[in-house]
Parts: C-alpha cells; structure tokens; sequence
C-alpha cells in the first residue's frame, strides 16, 4: 500500500470544469479501493466552500503574507478524505476557478496556484502537522506543476508523478512573475522553468516529476511530436523513458444508463428499446419535433477551437440539410457561442444549442442521443466518447488521441470481430466531418447492424479498474526512480 497526495485544482462534485475535474472526482476513490491511502488536496474556492457542511481546521501555514488554513472534509458520496487549501483572498471567489467573469484568465493565476503548490509542499513534506507522510505526489496540470520542481530543491522528498490532462494548457507568465514569486533561482533556466524567457508551470511537472503520463497511450506519442507537442515536444522526447500514457476509466456510479438518476428512463443493453424513451424526452425538452426515427446527434463540450467547432460551423449548412436533428450544450468562446444561437435559431426545427452548463441536461443528451460528434483537433483522453459508448450512442470521432485509442471505426473487419462502435472522421477538414456523419446515417437506417454496434459500444467495461491499477505500477515506478528518497 502505497500513501498517495492526490492534487488537483477540479475534482467533481465539488467542481469541474472539464475532464480533470471528472478524473480527480474517480481516481482517488478507485485508488481507495485498490487498497492504497489516497488524500485529494484541492483549492477551497467558493463553490467548494459552500458544499462543505463543517469547515474542519486541521493545519495552518503561512504563504506570500496569507495566512492559510487547511480543511478537512470527504469528497462527497465517497470515503476519499479531502483537504481543502483556504485562502480566501486566493480562491474565495465565485464562479469559474480558472477564469474571471469576462471569461479572461484571473489577473493573479500564477500567485494563486504558485501558492497553492507551496501548501502542498507542506503537506508533501508533512511539515504543517498533519502526521500524514506520502510516498507519492501525483499531480495534475499546470496549476499544481511547481510542485514537482519545488519538491526537488529538498534534500528528501516523495516521489512525484505528473499527470498532462492537456498539453495546451501551460500557465505561461512573464519571467519577472518566477522572481516576484520569490521561486527558489535554480528553478530559473531552460532546464528548469523557463521556456523562451517565460515562466512556464508547466515545466515543474515536465521537467522534475519522477514520472510523467498523459490519458492515453495515443496522445502520450502524439505529444513527442511538433504537430501537438507546443514546442515541447523536444522536452518529452528527452524524457521519453519517463513518459506514459493511461487511458482515463469512467465513474460507473455516476455515468451508467442502468441507474443513472437524471434520465426519463434507465436502459442497458438489454432494454434498449428503453433508450428512445430518452430520446423523445429529450426532443420535447429542447422542443425538436419528437420523432422516433430521425437520428438525432448530441454534443456537450466546452465551445473551444479544440473541439472542432470551426469544422462545425462551416460544415452546418450541409448538416442541416440532411434528415437529421442535432443538440448541442456547451459554453466557451463566445465567437463560437453566437454562431451556435444564430443557426439554431435559422433552423429551430433541426437545431437545438443550449448554452451554459447543465450536468443534468449532459446526462440526458447522452442517453437520448443516437450519434455523439467528437471532431476535436486534438483530444488527451476525451471522456465524453467513453460516456457515449456506455450509453450505446455511437460516436463520431476523429483519430487522434485517446479517441483513436477507444473509438473503432465500422468497416467489415471491426464488424465481423464485433469491435465495431463508431465512426472515425480521418482529418481536420468539414467534408471528412460531413463524410463521417454521412456514413454513421446510413448504417443508423439498418436496424440490426446499429444494434450489434450498440452492444459492442456498451459491452466493455470502461471503469476504472484497470487504470487505477496502472496508476498503482506508475506509482511503483515513480518510488524507485526518486533519487532523494525520504
Ligand atoms: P475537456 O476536459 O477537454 O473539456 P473531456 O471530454 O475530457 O474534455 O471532459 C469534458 C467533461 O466536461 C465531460 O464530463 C463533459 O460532459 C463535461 N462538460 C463539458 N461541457 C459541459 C457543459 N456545458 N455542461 C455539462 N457538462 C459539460
């Protein structure tokens, strides 16, 4: 058994903004299960704060002139003992943890999530008493990156294990930032943090962590190269030997169309006549004409360049014009927001755009869906093909990343094996889109062939497990390549 210090800035149901906040959420409590001491260290933003019942003080530091407490709580629904980092100058804000209500980047990121890596520092070091020493810090994205770098300047440490849930986003400051931050100096460098005469968190993790991985095989390669690699990509072929990829699990409690609570009605493979109850529910929700037999396409996404949407957009007309009806929820750039609204309300009978986010109506879009459309540009893991697949609504996917890794294109061959479970749009283009789209239509109208394709989507089993216990080895790996041991 090993003793993790799980840290993250998201983890769901206390907050979430993306994938990271779905894999926080999960990981640790399958860890748990597999035996190991798991604690999540998390930012105690406002929207944290006010799912806490009793704030439970069980540490106190000091950082950048803030007095800081440490809380004590339980990720909810779950046994994962959490500790709450509490600044309230820092994190006592409401709405996004990342952004300010303009949808711009808080002026004072790189303060905040440089002191949020100095607590778990502390915490790392058992030095804020808290008698609780881990072997591991494993940590996620830029926002806790430092911590490995910090970590390193000790003569003894934890191992650490840094986990890329997006290489695109790197928390790039001015270099006069690292010095206002009083950061130690022999960080500073260009085999430290700095990149191009920036200051780069990202570059904690990249460069110190005893082990790096990313969420899927796939993209850990993808990223070794400079087409997705954002000139880091030298870096991680450098730290190749390091370097790993682990397929994200889904939280079968939460995302499992047999049980899942926010649907009109729960289905399997078995019942799946029972999933067009979920289709009809969602037509006359998001007022599209309720018929059973038009194939409807889903998407909930963040409204980013990433996820396709110019693709999207110059791809609509022709989509539109096709016999089928599209919803989509998400929120992001509002460029991408605006042109959404506009076709919808061009084609209201076809169209549905939702904007905002809706856990419940995510929830319903992928039960009630028959097709789930992932054309992003690049995708780590991506979580949503995983819950489509689990809901028996066939993905259409580009190849890269984890979604190459988990979505099997349908031709004779995946067919006749029975891996069959969607369909692959080969490239960055609107017509290899409407190519894709055209061809998962077709197979929808023979009943038979798309139900077969519904169970081979639904059959495997996506939950975490298997990851968790790859999460167990790197862990493994990490300790004893630590070369300053505690
Ligand atoms: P990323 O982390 O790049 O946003 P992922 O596919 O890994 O993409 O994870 C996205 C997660 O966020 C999924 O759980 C998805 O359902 C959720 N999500 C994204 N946008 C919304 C939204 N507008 N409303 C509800 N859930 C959303």
């Amino acid at each position: 058994m090993s003793k993790i210090l799980y840290i993250s800035s998201e983890a769901f149901p206390f907050i979430k903004t993306g994938g990271l906040g779905d894999v926080a959420g999960s990981l640790p409590r399958a860890l748990q299960k597999n035996k190991q001491d798991v604690r999540l260290l998390l930012p105690a933003y406002q929207e944290v704060l006010d799912k806490v019942k009793k704030q439970n003080c069980v540490a106190e530091t000091f950082h950048y002139g803030q007095h800081i407490r440490i809380l004590e709580t339980f990720l909810p629904g779950t046994r994962v003992k959490t500790w709450l980092v509490d600044s309230p100058a820092v994190f006592d804000r409401p709405g996004n943890p990342y952004l300010d209500p303009e949808g711009e980047p808080w002026h004072d990121n790189a303060f905040r999530f440089a002191l949020f890596a100095q607590c778990a520092v502390d915490i790392a070091l058992n030095r804020c008493g808290l008698s609780w020493q881990p072997d591991v810090a494993h940590c996620n994205d830029w926002q806790s990156a430092l911590v490995p770098a910090l970590l390193d300047t000790f003569p003894q440490r934890p191992a650490t294990v840094f986990t890329i849930h997006n290489l695109a986003y790197q928390g790039m400051f001015n270099s006069q930032t690292f010095f206002d931050l009083g950061l130690p100096a022999e960080l500073w460098g260009m085999h430290g943090v700095e990149f191009h005469q920036h200051f780069s968190f990202i570059k904690g993790g990249l460069v110190f962590a005893d082990r790096i991985n990313t969420v899927s095989p796939n993209y850990a390669k993808e990223i070794q190269q400079p087409e997705f690699g954002y000139g880091l990509d030298g870096l991680l072929r450098h730290r190749k030997d390091r370097l790993s990829g682990i397929i994200n699990g889904i939280d079968t409690d939460v995302w499992n169309p047999g049980t899942d609570k926010l649907l009109a009605k729960n289905y399997n493979r078995r019942t799946l006549a029972d999933k067009s109850k979920n289709k009809t529910y969602l037509q006359k929700q998001l007022k599209l004409p309720a018929k059973a037999k038009t194939p409807l396409i889903g998407l909930v996404s963040r409204l980013v360049e990433q996820k396709g949407f110019d693709s999207i957009l110059a791809a609509m007309e022709t989509l539109l014009s096709l016999p089928l009806q599209i919803a989509i929820l998400g929120s992001g750039e509002k460029v991408y927001e605006t042109a959404l609204l506009d076709w919808a309300k061009k084609y209201p009978q076809k169209l549905s755009v939702t904007i905002g986010y809706d856990e419940t109506l995510s929830h319903q879009i992928e039960a009630g869906s028959d097709i789930y459309l992932m054309p992003s540009t690049f995708e780590p893991c991506g979580l949503n093909q995983l819950y489509s697949l689990r809901y028996g609504t066939l993905p259409v996917a580009r190849n890269v990343g984890g979604l190459a890794d988990t979505v099997i294109d349908t031709n004779e061959k995946s067919m006749a094996n029975k891996t069959a479970n969607g369909f692959i749009i080969d490239n960055d283009t609107p017509a290899a889109l409407i190519a894709a789209v055209r061809r998962s239509l077709k197979f929808y109208k023979n009943i038979s062939v798309w139900k077969q394709l519904q169970h081979n989507a639904m059959s495997p089993d996506r939950s975490w497990q298997a990851s968790a216990r790859q999460y167990i080895d790197l862990y493994e790996q990490a300790i004893a390549d630590n070369p300053h041991p505690i």
